[in-house]
């Protein structure tokens, strides 16, 4: 079918169709550009011309993993020379460093150390609570939830309800990477299979935890993987409605196993990267936030995709060890520097709360 007989198709109101998806990620040349314009409107129907950005801190408590993926340059092993778990005083420092930038969330985002159980989950939520005790705080992923309960000998609907008293106040949708069995098996062969995923991440919006959703593009898995991935996030929004957005997580390659193992060469291209966040947009209907990394991007890039369908620039951060690790530059910016990329596009930098809510 044509691209434009497809993007017509949209604009009548009706659903696109994962076999159409695959089609116009394959688009190219003008093609390919109307694609984005056709995001870049429906974008602009749901949301208007805001851009928003959370005020938020990432802290990376631990890099030692049992899963240590092919895609990921953090992960370490427990004797390796550079492997580190953060001291209670350590976390207490990075959190009193976070109060002090004013943020607003805080952003667990470690590896999953295997000798953690669910509670010393608990314990750094009761630090994350102590030092800030207003703060949203953003945590965990479906593996990680699965390795507390299996270490604990408690299911992750009791994980989540500890959890939930312990103060954590939304779930990551990381670990998603792509939900493809075949895929996973070549670049995270360790963590939770793609139902497994499915089901606790299911579990915990009907424990009224929301979460985000998440794609780490760009290695190994074909266009079809990443429609078929989609197809997935978009049926667990149909039933729970628990994703407050979807977020594009390009691979890095230079310093991952995939790579030094000759498997992959590059990441994505640029024109990946516009593609992907444009059929987010176009598949995603029943999402209001498509947000690109701007660590991961750049604020280049991500210019470029805010004007291909996404509307949120993630947030702060302050710091990202997985993407420099991974051989990446972290473009961790401060609001001023996001507006400037913001503001040449015609349009307004908002600041916003995890569940967006627009603060000022
Ligand atoms: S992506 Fe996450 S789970 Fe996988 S090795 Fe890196 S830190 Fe560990």
């Amino acid at each position: 079918m044509k691209i434009s007989t497809i993007l017509a198709d949209i604009h009548a109101g009706n659903r696109l169709q994962p076999e159409d998806a695959v089609h116009l990620m394959n688009a190219r040349g003008r093609d390919a550009h109307l694609v984005y314009a056709a995001a870049d409107a429906i974008r602009e129907e749901k949301v208007g011309d805001i851009v928003t950005f959370v005020r938020n801190n990432n802290i990376h408590i631990t890099n030692i993993c049992k899963n240590l993926c092919g895609f990921c340059g953090f992960g370490r092993r427990a004797n390796d020379e550079d492997a580190y778990i953060f001291t209670v005083d350590q976390i207490k420092e990075q959190l009193a460093a976070a109060e002090k930038r004013h943020v607003t969330e805080i952003c667990l985002l470690s590896g999953v150390n295997p000798e953690f159980d669910l509670n010393d989950y608990l314990e750094l939520l009761h630090t994350c609570r102590e030092v800030l005790p207003g703060v949203h705080i953003h945590g965990f992923s479906p593996d990680e939830i699965n390795w507390a309960a299996t270490q604990s000998n408690v299911s992750p609907h009791d994980v989540f309800i500890a959890m939930q008293k312990a103060g954590l106040s939304s779930l990551q949708g990381t670990g998603a990477e792509i939900l493809v069995d075949e895929v996973r098996s070549v670049i995270c062969p360790s963590k939770v299979s793609s139902s497994k995923w499915e089901e606790i991440i299911r579990i915990a919006h009907e424990e009224g935890f929301r979460s985000s959703a998440t794609i780490m593009y760009g290695s190994v898995e074909s266009v079809r993987d990443r429609i078929t991935h989609l197809e997935v996030i978009r049926r667990i929004q149909d039933d729970t409605g628990g994703f407050t957005e979807m977020v594009l997580l390009p691979f890095i390659h230079e310093h991952t196993p995939l790579h030094k193992k000759g498997l992959i060469s590059f990441g994505p291209t640029a024109s990946e990267d516009l593609l992907m966040t444009a059929v987010s947009r176009l598949f995603l209907d029943n999402f209001d936030h498509i947000q690109v990394s701007l660590p991961k991007l750049g604020p280049k890039m991500a210019q470029a995709a805010l004007c291909a369908g996404a509307d949120d620039l993630s947030g702060t951060m302050y710091q990202d060890a997985v993407t420099e690790d991974a051989g990446g530059v972290a473009w961790c910016m401060e609001p001023d520097e996001m507006e400037y990329i913001v503001n040449d596009l015609g349009r307004t930098l908002k600041e916003r709360t995890t569940f967006y809510e627009i603060i000022g």
